[in-house]
């Protein structure tokens, strides 16, 4: 890969840090201060943090504001509910004014000191630097085993490469969060759209740690709704799927009714299950046209507090 080192002239470029937070309130404050001991450390550029409240209900705004009013450094950004992980992180992505961003979550299983590897690697050049989990510690067995079979089918059906094993946590060059912030896709599924990008990327690996404290805010049902958004939008392999089966389920029909006689064998439980089938899976995609028709904005922001960023914000 041909790659251009990255030089800033007459200015230090800005790195922004966006996190996002759902009833983290108990461990914000070591977040907090586990990120500024590493930023303390990064020399060569001016560091900013944008914490997104998504809807939290315990205390966590709260939390974030008290921090953003103490340094001209932190942003807070509050939606107005809870609209999930994907929205929240790409709420902080348009907040950010940075030259770089990296998404990182707030319950300290993304460590920080990873952040000073990244950020050299795009001074090398690379456009994302996406961190690897090598080993998943303090994840329930269900977890670590549904992550492992998703992301591994995903990669087979996709339309294009996308990387394996990784969650959000990476580094993204402005170049990147321009070209995510203006995707209209309503259906947002970021680790996807930054591989489909296909803008250089690399990355570094890390051994995954538990959770700081607190249990995971990803429900069965939002993991759902992340593997939903994933499939939706880089494959088409579900959608042709009944085809392909309602062909295999017809010509089943077709064979038993043939050798024994009956035409009556044509029709069973057979095709009545690809039929359902078909049409849950149609419902599926017409589900994401009907968003896409639709066309509301991924968050609401209620309130903002810390400077005004520097660089103009893309449009919510
Ligand atoms: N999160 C969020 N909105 C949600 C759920 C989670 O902003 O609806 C945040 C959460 O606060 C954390 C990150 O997303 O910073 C990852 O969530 P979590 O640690 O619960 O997921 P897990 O690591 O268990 O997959
Ligand atoms: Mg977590």
């Amino acid at each position: 890969m041909l790659l251009e080192k990255r030089v800033f002239d007459n200015r230090r470029p800005i790195l922004s840090i966006v996190v996002p937070c759902y009833n983290e309130a108990e461990v914000l404050s070591h977040t907090h201060a586990r990120l500024s001991r590493v930023l303390e450390g990064l020399a060569g550029v001016e560091c900013e943090r944008i914490y997104v409240d998504d809807g939290s209900t315990d205390g966590t705004w709260e939390a974030i504001d008290r921090l953003a009013r103490q340094s001209d450094a932190v942003r807070a950004v509050k939606l107005s509910r809870n609209f999930g992980h994907q929205s929240a992180c790409l709420a902080g992505l348009r907040e950010s004014s940075g030259d770089a961003v990296i998404v990182i979550d707030a319950d300290l299983q993304d460590p920080p000191e990873l952040i000073p590897e990244m950020v050299a690697l795009w001074w090398d050049g690379w456009s994302v630097v996406s961190a690897r989990r090598r080993s998943r510690a303090g994840e329930s067995l269900f977890k670590k085993a549904s992550a492992y079979v998703f992301y591994r089918t995903l990669s087979l059906m996709s339309d294009h490469p996308l990387a394996l094993d990784t969650g959000d946590f990476r580094l993204l060059d402005r170049e990147v969060v321009a070209l995510l912030g203006q995707m209209p896709d309503k259906n947002v599924y970021l680790r996807g759209a930054v591989s489909w990008f296909g803008l250089p990327e690399t990355g570094v690996t890390y051994d995954r740690a538990s959770r700081y404290s607190g249990e995971s805010k990803y429900t069965l049902r939002k993991m759902l709704d992340l593997s939903r958004r994933g499939l939706l939008a880089h494959s088409s392999v579900p959608l042709r799927l009944p085809a392909y089966l309602g062909t295999a389920a017809l010509a089943g029909g077709l064979a038993r009714a043939a050798v024994r006689r009956d035409p009556r064998l044509l029709a069973g439980p057979g095709a009545f299950g690809a039929q359902a089938l078909a049409l849950g899976i149609m419902g599926e995609y017409l589900r994401a046209v009907l968003r896409q028709v639709q066309g509301r904005p991924h968050y609401v922001v209620e309130r903002r507090v810390g400077m005004i960023s520097p660089v103009p914000r893309l449009e919510e």
